[in-house]
């Protein structure tokens, strides 16, 4: 037997469902919003509705953007010979944080890993690619996908894709440790791995 009614099993479910939720904490997450006042649980629902329905990617950086294109590719001040590419959203706003970085990116959405079934165009890797056959202002790319087997490996597979290409591929410094996610990496290794890259070209 249930130990709750359908759709509370459901709320928990859905919960349970999203990165970093255990089971005891999509309970928690669940009687929390049941017990909220009506107009905070709406405003949630709401929130979610509402960033779903503006939020796209950038057409020419994938990133999450309200504007397409996003604030970062139309900022005339951004350097466009160099694109930084990342696994997520997440790691544009960490290296944005540390106001060094003046390129533009390319956010990949997940990093290569055929034994998991991410292939190649699972991840914004053929845009990219597009992306650097169309502009040929950009002369270096930096790979700052995270210091993981498979972060590496998509590194590894874009320098050798670009080599006849001639544009220049970086690998950010491992001052971050291996399996270190570059969004929890503080300012200033984030700083050092960025200034510390070496060339990957093939
Ligand atoms: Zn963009």
């Amino acid at each position: 037997m249930a130990r709750y009614s359908p759709s509370v099993q459901n709320l928990i479910s859905r919960l349970g469902a999203l990165p970093g939720i255990g089971g005891k904490s999509a309970q928690r997450l669940a009687f929390h919003i049941l017990s909220m006042p009506d107009e905070d649980a709406t405003a949630l629902v709401e929130s979610i509705t509402e960033a779903r329905r503006l939020t796209v990617r950038c057409s020419c950086c994938q990133n999450f953007t309200d504007s397409n294109p996003c604030p970062i590719c139309s900022d005339p001040t951004r350097d466009k010979s160099v694109v930084c590419v990342v696994e997520s959203p997440r790691d544009v706003a960490a290296l944005e944080r540390m106001h060094e970085y003046k390129g533009l990116y390319h956010v990949l959405h997940g990093v290569y890993n055929p034994i998991s079934g991410k292939g190649i165009s699972d991840i914004a890797l053929p845009q990219l690619f597009d992306r650097l056959s169309a502009n040929a202002e950009i002369k270096e790319v930096i790979m700052a996908t995270n210091q993981s087997v498979e972060g590496n490996a998509t590194a590894l597979y874009v320098s050798r894709l670009l080599a006849p290409s001639g544009i220049k591929v970086t690998r950010i410094a491992s001052g971050l440790p291996m399996g270190a996610d570059i969004e929890y990496a503080d300012d200033l290794t984030l700083a050092n791995a960025l200034k510390g890259r070496v060339n990957i070209s093939s």
